[in-house]
């Protein structure tokens, strides 16, 4: 635990394990209620002198902090595979990507601007100021260990926020290394703190219901996201959720399926799968199906698969057993509901891969709407393909869903790729593009994947309460 600028430790601990090889990596303190009671605490004592630096001082300690983080590049990329699983070239850029949101904050704090706005009473004057919430409850995932703490806490401290971090139970020991380079960039004592738990219900109880937390900020599953929203909602706190997702990745006739297979390769695939804005539903025009599942199934069997610790490795574990079930059982009715399996299909054990949480990358065709992966989210790497002949047919087919993080448009008709971006009702859609992410974009998504949006200014202004004064003169 980090809570008021000091490291404590504690007699209740848990095991991280590392998903490769089941092996345990450290034992970490186990917080609860308690623990989570004492930093709110502190970080309402911390919050007036915090809220009271200006902007430039504020930056300066974020653009150390993004400086300490890469010097520390190799450790904390190191520290994600271990306990996380992925390749190190992968956790290598996600340290890159984390750094990103602390220096673009640390720009951005200079520029929380107010407004004057005229009144119809010539002896009245409007001033509109933006000042920060108040204390942040984090609760960050496991598949993005390093930027989803820097893409909540960056935005947070430059509006002048202090925060309490609840990082995933998989995950503590890359958000220790965090704090440290917090810690080591000056920021000031109980400005950031960090409680971590095997079991995270107790500290998401006080988060909600506390009355000094002033805003929820969530990234994790949508069940456990509108259950902490609705409670955090009745006490009337600010509440910004990023849930999961069910992108789908649409090749058209006039797309050049090579790249586009490509594309679905590269982006299905990252991190194993593992991610939110991951395709979930690839559906594929009949004219370009052949090219675009050969040109995919091709690439997808030479993947690597092992510990993100060994050379040339492109998919690492699953995160848990849990996983690795639902893979099988998504594969499974597949199966048996007549989708064809390209490659893949099956759990993976030869060469000591029995002792982690590992699944072969996969490829499935001829999916079709009553198979349990067209609706439910993947977070694995299984790869499903549905045909379809029409334009207004799959954009309709692609929003049928409750889910609207990201989808994605592969097309060489620039009418069309305006016509469906503007269609599809989803937060974040990458046009002939795989990656439309970055700390100056907003990211976020629309009906059951969540409230708000993180990066960019809409980012910050997530942080932020609007204060107007009239005054009469
Ligand atoms: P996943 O199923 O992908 O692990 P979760 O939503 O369970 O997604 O986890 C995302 C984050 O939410 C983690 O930090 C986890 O500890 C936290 N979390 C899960 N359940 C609760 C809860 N009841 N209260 C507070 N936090 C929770």
């Amino acid at each position: 635990m980090f809570i008021d600028g000091a490291w404590q430790e504690m007699e209740r601990r848990f095991d991280i394990t590392n998903p490769a090889d089941g092996s345990v990596l450290e034992s970490i303190g186990d917080g609860g209620a308690e623990e989570a009671t004492q930093a709110v605490e502190a970080a309402h004592a911390a919050f007036a002198g915090w809220a009271g630096t200006t902007a430039y001082e504020r930056a300066a300690i974020l653009s150390r902090a993004h400086k300490i983080m890469l010097e520390r590049r190799d450790e904390l990329a190191r520290t994600m595979t271990l306990e996380q699983g992925k390749p190190l070239r992968a956790a290598t850029l996600e340290v890159g990507y984390g750094a990103d949101f602390l220096s673009w904050f640390a720009e951005e704090a200079k520029r929380i601007e107010g407004r004057t706005i005229p009144s119809a009473r010539r002896d009245q004057r409007f001033l509109a100021i933006r000042q920060p919430v108040g204390v942040v409850a984090a609760i960050t995932p496991w598949n993005y260990p390093v930027s989803m703490i820097t893409r909540k806490v960056a935005p947070a401290l430059a509006a002048g926020c202090t925060v309490v971090l609840k990082p995933a139970e998989a995950t503590p020991l890359t958000a220790v290394a965090m704090m440290r380079v917090f810690e080591d960039a000056g920021v000031p004592k109980g400005v950031v703190n960090l409680v971590t738990c095997s079991d995270p219900r107790p500290v998401g109880d006080v988060f909600v219901n506390h009355p000094k937390v002033r805003k929820l900020t969530f990234t994790g599953s949508t069940a456990v996201g509108k259950m902490l929203a609705g409670k955090a909602a009745a006490n009337m706190k600010r509440v910004s959720c990023e849930l999961g997702g069910h992108a789908p990745f649409l090749v058209f006739e006039d797309a050049d399926p090579v790249h586009a297979a490509k594309g679905a390769q590269l982006v299905k695939f990252l991190n194993t799968g593992q991610a939110c804005i991951s395709p979930n539903r690839i559906f594929v025009h009949r004219a370009n199906l052949e090219p675009f599942v050969a040109t995919l199934t091709e690439r997808v069997a030479k993947l690597k698969v092992g510990s993100g610790l060994d050379e040339g490795v492109a998919i690492g574990p699953l995160v848990n057993e849990a996983a690795v079930e639902k893979m099988s059982r998504q594969v499974e009715d597949a199966r048996d509901r007549g989708a064809g399996v390209a490659c893949g299909g099956s759990r993976l054990t030869d060469g000591g891969l029995d002792r982690g949480h590992f699944y072969a990358p996969t490829v499935l065709t001829d999916v079709t709407p009553d198979m349990l992966i067209y609706r439910e989210e993947t977070f694995g790497p299984i790869a499903p393909i549905i045909p379809f002949e029409d334009e207004s047919e799959v954009i309709a087919m692609a929003n049928d869903t409750e889910y609207g993080l990201a989808a994605y448009i592969y097309t060489r008709d620039i009418a069309r790729a305006f016509r469906t971006f503007e269609a599809l009702d989803f937060g974040i859609i990458g046009i002939n593009d795989i990656n439309p992410t970055s700390a100056a974009a907003p990211f976020g998504g629309m009906k059951d994947s969540g409230l708000g949006r993180e990066g960019s200014h809409e980012g910050l202004d997530e942080y932020l309460e609007t204060k107007l004064g009239g005054f009469a003169i």
